[in-house]
């Protein structure tokens, strides 16, 4: 088993890129799925928020109204601080028991970090030490707010705010390992996956004559 991770701004088309590479053959772990299990209702992480920000963060059929968080957190650093706080340590433990059932099995494992890179640039990668490569999926700032906006419904005011509180390109450039370019079409995106797919194939074969790698 190696681990990968994935990474890329929002709206970078990286649960794109890891929907591609899960039909080639990986096991996903996506930490943005993680938090929206535990911001399910009744679950750790939507307890934790509703203590704090009380019920006006609860829509009317008693799920996260997550507009409402992300008008209280992207205007105030503190309370951005504040929902990272709560967020950051319960996802990181779901990850790593998730990682841990997945020991042992033959597998290239990629893990979708979203904030692997911070965006006071620091990055997680120690945390993610065991990782035998890091993939970036780049695209101007524009165009992730544009696909997001016609392809996600986002608005655009908040897609702009969302993509400035988060790492630089460069920021998350500087950590990768192969860079994709996403500023194409998908069927650009195709041939950069299988790229990349028989890149950590190789690592996994090297990590598999390497007895001292093997788990
Ligand atoms: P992320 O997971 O990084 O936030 P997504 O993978 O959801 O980004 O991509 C954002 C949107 O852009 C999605 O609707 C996706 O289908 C679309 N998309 C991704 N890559 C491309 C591309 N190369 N061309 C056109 N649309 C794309």
């Amino acid at each position: 088993m190696i681990e990968i991770g994935l990474t890329g701004g929002i709206g970078s088309g990286k649960s794109t890129v890891a929907d591609m590479l899960v039909d080639r053959g990986a096991v996903l772990l996506d930490a943005d799925r993680i938090v929206r299990g535990l911001q399910a209702p009744g679950a750790t992480v939507f307890a934790a928020m509703v203590e704090r920000w009380g019920d006006e963060i609860i829509a009317d059929d008693g799920t996260l109204n997550r507009p409402a968080v992300a008008s209280i957190v992207f205007s105030d650093a503190d309370e951005l601080e504040a929902l990272n706080g709560i967020v950051h340590p319960a996802v990181a433990e779901e990850m790593k028991a998730q990682r841990e059932a997945v020991q042992g099995l033959d597998a290239i494992v990629v893990l979708d970090i979203p904030l692997l890179v911070r965006a006071d640039g620091t990055s997680d990668k120690d945390r993610y030490a065991n990782l035998a490569g890091v993939i970036v999926v780049d695209v101007d700032s524009d165009l992730a707010v544009a696909r997001l906006v016609a392809l996600r419904g986002f608005d655009e005011h908040d897609a702009r705010a969302r993509v400035a509180n988060q790492a630089t390109r460069e920021q998350r450039r500087a950590v990768a390992d192969f860079v994709i370019d996403n500023s194409g079409s998908l069927a650009e995106l195709g041939p950069q996956v299988d790229e990349v797919w028989s890149w950590a194939l190789g690592l996994s074969r090297c990590a598999s004559s390497d007895p001292s790698r093997r788990t």
